[in-house]
């Protein structure tokens, strides 16, 4: 189980897959990657099994330079594509991968979400239909993020994205480790130094409670009093 993203990168795709079959010693049953495209058109792509069955059923005509992934360990639904992240809100708008468990999922569903139709059996469905929700009721993508982060309780490393705001994947965590890592003209997220480390050795360490922006050109972190954050990257020294 573990997380990637990536923006600013033209090779964004292989990016992510690259990124994912290092995390595979993490375990997975399942793994995932989502991409918008510079046409600004979405994909989804998941399947069962290891990250090569994945690679075989990505398009290969597919050019994008945001995109987001993950390697699913089930916690909660079993083994399948529906439960395989990224999962989706309602209207496809938002776009979110999860490591980790959320143990209130199912108090929030019933507090926030009795009218939405899940679909999966995941605990992270939810993170990501209450960001829509609380978006549809008038906050922004940052706004509701944050506000759904602070009513989460459990382990997790996030990573959303907006179909709407093509250029921006918003990262937190507690509990679950999540580095931001600093590219020439790009960055990216991993739940490991070493699932990147062939893209940059420069990274940025997260501390729970933050909330990060991530451009391909800055990171903005934000702690859980809305405070910014400045940190330096550490070089992470991994022998290949
Ligand atoms: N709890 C989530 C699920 O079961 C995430 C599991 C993971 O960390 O891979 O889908």
């Amino acid at each position: 189980c573990g997380i990637v993203g990536v923006v600013g990168n033209q090779n964004a795709k292989e990016v992510l897959l690259q990124g994912l079959e290092k995390l595979e010693y993490r375990g997975y049953d399942s793994a995932g990657i989502y991409l918008i495209d510079d046409t600004k058109q979405d994909h989804l792509f998941k399947e069962k099994g290891r990250i090569l069955a994945l690679r075989n059923i990505v398009r290969q005509d597919v050019e994008a330079s945001i995109g987001i992934g993950h390697t699913r360990w089930a916690t909660h639904g079993v083994p399948s594509v529906i439960n395989a992240h990224p999962h989706q809100s309602q209207s496809g708008r938002f776009t979110l991968v999860h490591n980790g468990v959320i143990e209130n999922f199912t108090k929030l569903k019933s507090m926030y979400l009795s009218d939405v139709d899940f679909v999966s059996d995941t605990d992270t469905e939810v993170i990501v239909q209450l960001i829509e929700k609380f978006s549809l009721e008038g906050l922004t993508t940052l706004a509701s993020f944050k506000k759904v982060v602070s009513l989460l309780k459990g382990s997790y490393a996030l990573a959303l994205m907006d179909k709407n705001v093509s250029d921006t994947i918003y990262v937190a965590k507690n509990k679950s480790p999540l580095l931001v890592g600093l590219g020439e003209g790009f960055n990216v997220v991993c739940s490991d130094a070493m699932a990147m480390i062939q893209v940059t050795n420069q990274f940025v360490e997260l501390m729970d409670g933050e909330v990060v922006t991530v451009t391909a050109t800055a990171i903005k972190i934000e702690n859980a009093e809305n405070k910014e954050i400045n940190r330096l990257p550490y070089t992470a020294e991994i022998d290949l």
